[in-house]
């Protein structure tokens, strides 16, 4: 469970985050939305302590997030992370990207990190494709092997900062597909996508972002569908 309790968080004087409280139930799918600008990408770089804030706290299964605190290394490898650009090693196949991880962070034997990522490769649908390096793989099986190797380190949330907005539109229905698989398991999962569709099908909960402060959160239905709100009414409407 992710828990921020009025987070905020300043570049120089500039106040990205504006006091944000939310809670992420485990075994539940949250999405993210929000104008370009409004500070998603930077609340998901706060969770893993790839950014530090400066007011409030970020808890996950009840540890503070705290970028200073050498037990953050650990914490990292709890919630893994998904990002918009496929970051794969580009010199290694896509079962020793999916390896990787767990053998060299997590000290696991190769042989049983192996079988796990081969089956981690199965269930997105890359069975084929094991040793195919990322340049030989499209967009779309690049950001699936990206969701094997986060699944891999057997986190206890995934974060997904806008995973299929750099896909050609024909790649993205996999991707999503595969999240969705993610959700029936009920895998925690922090979304920030422009997908309002697969929002409102996946989403419990929404949280509608701008200007660095929630202004509106409730089940998918009540966001997206009857948005109270003028400025989340406004955005849906270029959205959508
Ligand atoms: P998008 O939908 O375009 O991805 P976003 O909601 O993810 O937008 P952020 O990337 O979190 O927005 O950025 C929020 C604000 O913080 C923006 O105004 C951005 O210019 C600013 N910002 C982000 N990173 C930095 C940085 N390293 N230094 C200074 N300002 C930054
Ligand atoms: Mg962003």
């Amino acid at each position: 469970m992710i828990v921020f309790d009025d987070v905020h968080k300043s570049y120089g004087t500039f106040e990205v985050l504006k006091g944000i409280s939310a809670t992420v139930e485990k075994g539940e799918v949250v999405c993210l939305i929000g104008p370009s600008g409004s500070g998603k990408s930077t609340l998901l770089r706060c969770v893993n302590g790839l950014e530090s804030y400066q007011k409030g706290r970020i808890t996950v299964d009840g540890l503070l997030v705290d970028v200073n605190d050498p037990t953050i290394h650990a914490l990292r490898t709890r919630v893994a992370k998904v990002f918009q650009r496929f970051n794969l090693f580009p010199h290694r196949t896509a079962l020793e990207n999916v390896i990787e991880g767990p053998v060299h962070v997590l000290g696991q034997p190769k042989a049983e990190a192996r079988d796990y990522a081969l089956e981690l490769l199965a269930r997105v649908g890359l069975s084929h494709k094991i040793d195919a390096y990322p340049a030989a793989l499209s967009g779309g099986q690049q950001q699936r092997v990206a969701i094997a190797r986060a699944l891999a380190m057997r986190p206890e949330a995934i974060l997904f900062d806008e995973p299929t907005s750099a896909l050609d539109p024909e790649m993205v229905g996999d991707v999503l597909q595969v999240m969705r698989s993610l959700a029936d398991e009920h895998m925690t999962m922090l979304v920030v996508t422009h997908e309002i569709q697969f929002a409102r099908e996946v989403a419990d909960r929404v949280l509608f972002l701008d200007g660095g402060t929630i202004v509106e959160q409730g089940t998918a239905d009540q966001v997206l569908r009857a948005p109270q709100n003028e400025r989340t009414q406004d955005f849906l409407r270029r959205v959508t």
